[in-house]
């Protein structure tokens, strides 16, 4: 096993990007979700893959720490995915083993009464990540060109105009210094009915079924199109859109901690300096 903690060689460095570029949404591309396959596993195997994880993930605490301890950049991570696709399974395989007091998640439900009346982009704004922070959005602005359209929420010419919105919105926060990358979990139509179907049956997981969650299901052709349409108008440069195969939950959670390890190290935070005035100080 590698050293945990410490930096990844450039080797690793360029083999992960390597990896991420087929992941990623390049802009302009004509992203379509049956070019991708949902159960693709990479020639990794599960043994592999959990101690791979817990490497990174012993490198992303330690990154995660610098970002805190520089305190001038964040980091935006918005996940984004159809129901039963595994982003609670996320949070708790890749987010949850790092320090709760610099990552922050945040989790989008229906708008309340407040939050109708504003602007669509006003409750994801206040839950930007502050300098030195991570913010996890679980669900995310993207409710808003998603189930808004699918279900027509708003009308066309509103929900239209929101992709530029959301592009330049994406725009500022990155200018402004927070990274952003954009996951979306990749099931198949199958794969969403079983997971439902277990839902009902597991007593323990009946609590996550709501009955709506059906009347979504049958919306999946136009889910499908309308998760296709935002990922291609928005996939930029700046906040690139990945899209993770998830069906396999190892296979997910390891492609996520790469996405979060690849960006952090672009990022590449530093400690500040030493303060002379510690240097050489004996603590009685
Ligand atoms: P989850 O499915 O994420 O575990 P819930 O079961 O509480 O959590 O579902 C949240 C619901 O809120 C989803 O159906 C989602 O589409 C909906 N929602 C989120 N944002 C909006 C929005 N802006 N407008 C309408 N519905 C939204």
């Amino acid at each position: 096993m590698a050293d945990l903690g410490r930096p990844a060689s450039k080797k690793s460095n360029a083999k992960e990007a390597k990896f991420l570029s087929r992941l990623v949404v390049a802009p302009d591309s004509n992203f379509r979700f049956s070019k991708r396959k949902p159960d693709q596993t990479f020639g990794w195997d599960k043994e592999g893959a959990a101690v791979e994880l817990a490497e990174l993930l012993a490198r992303i605490d330690l990154l995660q720490q610098k970002l805190a301890a520089e305190s001038r950049q964040s980091l935006l991570v918005v996940l984004q995915a159809i129901d039963a696709s595994g982003k609670d399974g996320t949070l708790r395989g890749v987010f949850g083993p790092l320090s709760a007091s610099g990552v922050q998640v945040s989790n989008f439900k229906a708008p309340t009464g407040a939050e109708l009346s504003h602007d669509y982009l006003w409750r994801g704004h206040a839950r930007t990540p502050a300098t030195g922070e991570i913010a996890v959005w679980n669900r995310s602005h993207y409710e808003d060109v998603l189930i808004v359209r699918v279900k027509n929420l708003v009308p066309e010419e509103r929900w239209r105009r929101r992709y530029r919105h959301i592009r330049e919105f994406e725009q500022m926060l990155a200018d402004e210094g927070t990274r952003i990358v954009k996951i979306n979990l990749h099931i198949s139509n199958e794969q969403q009915r079983a997971r439902l179907q277990d839902r009902i049956d597991d007593p323990n997981k009946r609590w996550k079924f709501r009955v709506g969650d059906l009347e979504d299901r049958k919306l999946w052709p136009k889910f499908m199109k309308a998760y296709e349409v935002a990922i291609n108008e928005t996939s930029t440069e700046r906040a690139p859109w990945y899209v993770v195969p998830a069906e396999h939950k190892w296979v997910r959670n390891l492609a996520v901690a790469h996405i979060l390890h690849h960006a952090l190290t672009e990022m590449d935070p530093q400690l500040p300096p030493d303060d002379p005035a510690m240097l050489g100080v004996v603590v009685e």
